[in-house]
């Protein structure tokens, strides 16, 4: 099975592809995490990609297209699940020729939510956990008790332009997908588990 996970950032995609990777046992890749560890290791893509990044503007397509082809070859093109791509339609047709996909589970927010969310976010920098500053004000990750950092693309003014970005690129993919039948929505409101536990329904 191959599905996608779409959604505005901030709709809780990475906590939820941890666990529909432990629970379903698909391949999580997520060309965020991707770009970010180019971008830690200095690679000449992650340079690149550095400058889109840090002003909340999308890597462009041939850069993004070509990591994610190399990505899913090497997986053989079977049980992954998709965070973070695609995000517009030239994306969308160009994986469409090369991938099948089974499923797309598209989670839900109010705009109204996501600036709070995205911008309390902090992750872990040694196990990559990542909760909101409200649970953590010390700044300490509670399940390794290292320090908590904020995403350099976290800060308010760039998480304007992401929404943007979102808003007028990504959110055609929901018609998208919903012409080709394979569009699932829920409802990103609820908790962590219950949003979990409509995703589990879905996919089962
Ligand atoms: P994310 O972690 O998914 O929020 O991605 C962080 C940033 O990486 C985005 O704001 C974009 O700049 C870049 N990025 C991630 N996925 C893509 C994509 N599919 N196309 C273009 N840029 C992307």
């Amino acid at each position: 099975m191959n599905i996608i996970l779409l959604g505005a950032p901030g709709a809780g995609k990475g906590t939820q592809a941890t666990r529909i990777e432990e629970e379903f046992g698909l391949t999580h890749v997520s060309t965020g995490d991707i770009f970010r560890r180019h971008m830690r290791q200095e690679t000449p893509i992650g340079k690149k990609a550095r400058s889109y990044i840090k002003k909340g503007q999308l890597v462009p397509d041939e850069v993004t297209i070509e990591l994610v082809r190399t990505t899913l070859d090497e997986l053989g093109n079977n049980n992954f699940m998709l965070d973070g791509f695609p995000r517009n339609i030239n994306q969308a047709e160009a994986l469409g020729k090369t991938s099948n996909i089974d499923c797309v589970i598209d989670i839900s927010v109010d705009f109204g939510v996501l600036m709070d969310r995205i911008c309390g976010r902090r992750s872990c920098l040694e196990c990559g956990y990542t909760t909101h500053i409200s649970v953590c004000p010390d700044g300490t990750c509670p399940k390794c008790g290292s320090e908590l950092v904020q995403r350099m693309d976290d800060k308010e003014e760039t998480v304007k332009q992401r929404l943007e970005v979102y808003k007028n690129e990504t959110a055609p993919l929901v018609e998208y997908y919903t012409r080709l039948g394979k569009l699932r929505t829920v409802n990103g409101m609820k908790s962590p588990d219950e949003v979990f536990e409509e995703i589990k329904k879905v996919l089962k």
